[in-house]
């Protein structure tokens, strides 16, 4: 059971994932979690970073195709941004979810990773179907600790203009 909760790899952010690396180990599909792995939770806009990561992506021969457990109109919405294929299921860590991206990217066990930022549901998920998963720090939890970090500065400069 701990075994299949376990990412073969884990990173800050999509943008350090070495695609370099999935090629050389023969992987050039991927199937990507939206909220907190694509776009920051419950927010609209994309960061350009992780825009231009998917486009390098791509620009190499990666297919993407989103997994998500949320509604289907926002995630055809973000799909269509990036330029990415939608898995048609849902119900992430349920394997049908994973099995309709394989379809939709034509894919297989040894040609597909999942990268996501949850492990009840992307890593435990994809690693039911023996995928090479990736976990992700949430995007969200990275920009309150840069926030929180930035507040202590602000304060911390504050204080020393009152002296
Ligand atoms: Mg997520």
């Amino acid at each position: 059971m701990f075994e299949k909760l376990k990412p073969d790899q884990m990173v800050e952010s999509v943008c350090n994932v070495n695609l370099e690396e999935l090629m050389r180990r023969g992987i050039f599909n991927i199937i990507i979690d939206l909220d907190n792995t694509l776009i920051p939770w419950g927010d609209e806009a994309i960061i350009p970073e992780i825009y231009q990561w998917v486009k390098a992506g791509q620009e190499m021969g990666f297919r993407f195709c989103i997994v998500s457990n949320g509604s289907f109109k926002r995630i055809r919405h973000f799909a269509s941004k990036f330029g990415v294929l939608v898995a048609p299921k849902r119900g992430k860590p349920l394997s049908r979810a994973f099995k309709s991206a394989m379809l939709k990217l034509d894919g297989n066990q040894h040609n597909t990773a999942v990268i996501g930022d949850q492990i009840f549901t992307d890593i435990l998920g994809g690693n039911r179907l023996n995928l090479y998963t990736i976990l992700v720090e949430p995007i969200s939890k990275r920009e309150f600790i840069g926030t929180r970090i930035m507040r202590f500065f602000e304060k911390t400069i504050a204080k020393r203009r009152k002296l």
